[in-house]
């Protein structure tokens, strides 16, 4: 899945949830990756009709900073 702290396109807000979303080219569009325990959106990980933002570059910094990455990773 896509990472919000390292995804470099456009975001936007999923209509359903008003979280953070973007467009997955290959099933349209998606939340991301670090959202999985934290939003309760009914359509996760897909997402809803999307609102376009005009993002302000450190509004865009510290939204992505405040997702934590706690993705369950299988150690190895
Ligand atoms: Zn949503």
């Amino acid at each position: 899945m896509t990472s919000i702290r390292t995804y470099d396109g456009k975001i936007y807000l999923c209509k359903t949830c008003g979280q953070p979303c973007y467009i997955n080219a290959e099933v349209g569009s998606s939340h991301f990756k670090e959202q999985w325990d934290g939003i309760f959106c009914q359509r996760y990980p897909l997402a809803g009709e999307l609102l376009e933002m005009e993002w302000h570059a450190v509004t865009l910094a510290t939204l992505k900073r405040s997702y934590p990455d706690t993705y369950p990773y299988l150690s190895s």
